[in-house]
């Protein structure tokens, strides 16, 4: 299993040049070798392969200066992009996909990343320890960097990326760690997500939801119509960008720290070894106008990666299940309400056998329930929440 280490990143400004520079020479390194691939394959029905580009950098890093001066496991790198890119779009020509999505020429690059190599069969360490507030990042090339290491990474480190975001510098140390065993699960919860709580979970606790977007809709509002204001490639129009992407970024850093504590909190405070959520797909969802900002906004999509992350990281379970009719039918007779349920209508009232409950708990209660029939057999659905409301298990069950 992988982990990726974030910290930040306080480069010098001449290093901040150097660093610039370099994102600039992989963009065009970029370009030139997807349209090495593209071309050889137009006119000639050649196809490239990564090795043949490797080898190809290595001569010209031997006649020309232009590209010897840069490291070399960045380029590399690189051309392993290239190779990612090219190897999604075969991926969707095989599938389904409607949209093909040929590779397309960078305008810029924001990343660079190197591999760690061995060296004498020990692993290169890419952070030198001074004892004091900042250690230092090892860059090829370019010398020591300035950073806050605030936890030690685990496990193995294999790779290293420099990112440049509207706030900074950032670096993530990717590391090699071993698989965690799956633990034996004793307590599970369904989750239903909305727009109204962020979740309610099959045990009738909520959670609200925090809105970012929504909060910090003025400022961002006023930031574009300055942005507007402003003549197009000016001084004032560039720092008026940069404020609203640092103001964009703020936002979804809110939103990312508390989708992951969330997560965690679900698996480890709340002590559940089993969460079930709907197979929901936002991204067809957003295609309802009057709600696309309230959905983008909650980012359920994330969530649900971040569950399936903390599940696999920690040894716990995660399912998804169809969701189809989870608001709809009773959770206590399973009988179906006929028509369209307004989302409006925050209560379930069953007419069959007079059951009244919140509507998201009533989702939730369906979620986890349907887990259990899909997932038989598996030693965790006899303790779910059928086996503690045997009026629910005989109406089902029979
Ligand atoms: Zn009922």
């Amino acid at each position: 299993m992988k982990r990726s280490f974030k910290y930040r990143v306080y480069p010098m400004r001449v290093q901040e040049r150097w660093l610039y520079a370099e994102l600039k020479h992989q963009k065009r390194l970029y370009n030139y070798m997807l349209q090495m691939r593209n071309q050889m394959w137009e006119y000639g029905s050649v196809s490239v392969s990564m090795y043949d580009q490797i080898n190809h950098l290595k001569k010209l890093r031997e006649n020309n200066s232009h590209y010897s001066k840069h490291p070399q496991d960045m380029q590399v790198s690189t051309i392993k992009r290239v190779n990612a890119a090219k190897a999604h779009f075969f991926r969707r020509c095989k599938g389904k996909e409607k949209k093909k999505g040929h590779p397309r020429y960078k305008s810029s690059v924001r990343s660079v990343t190197w591999c760690l190599r061995k060296i004498k069969g020990v692993r290169q360490n890419p952070i030198c320890e001074t004892g004091k507030r900042h250690n230092m990042l090892k860059v090829p090339k370019l010398g020591e960097v300035k950073i806050r290491q605030h936890r030690r990474f685990i496990g193995d480190p294999r790779e290293v990326t420099l990112k440049k975001t509207a706030r900074g510098w950032y670096c993530f140390i990717v590391c090699e760690v071993p698989d965690t065993l799956k633990c034996v699960p004793k307590s599970a919860c369904g989750v239903d997500v909305g727009t109204h709580d962020f979740l309610t979970t099959s045990e009738g606790e909520k959670v609200e939801n925090p809105r970012f977007y929504r909060q910090a809709e003025r400022k961002l509002v006023r930031l574009q119509r300055d942005l507007s204001r402003k003549e197009y490639r000016s001084k004032r129009w560039y720092k008026t960008k940069d404020g609203l992407a640092k103001q964009a970024d703020i936002v979804a850093c809110q939103r990312l720290d508390f989708i992951a504590k969330t997560a965690y909190n679900l698996f480890h405070h709340k002590g559940f070894d089993v969460v079930v959520v709907e197979k929901l797909k936002p991204s067809n969802m957003v295609k309802n106008r009057y709600l696309a900002k309230s959905i983008s906004d909650v980012a359920w999509g994330m969530f649900f990666e971040w569950l399936e992350w903390v599940a696999k990281r920690d040894g716990k379970h995660f399912h998804k299940v169809d969701p189809a009719h989870t608001s709809k039918t009773c959770s206590n007779c399973c009988q179906r309400v006929n028509g369209k349920m307004s989302l409006s209508v925050r209560t379930f009232e069953c007419k069959h056998c007079g059951l009244i409950l919140d509507r998201d708990h009533n989702a939730a209660v369906n979620i986890l329930h349907r887990a259990a029939c899909a997932l038989r057999g598996e030693v965790w659905d006899t303790i779910l929440y059928e086996t503690r409301n045997p009026l629910l298990k005989q109406a089902c069950w029979g």
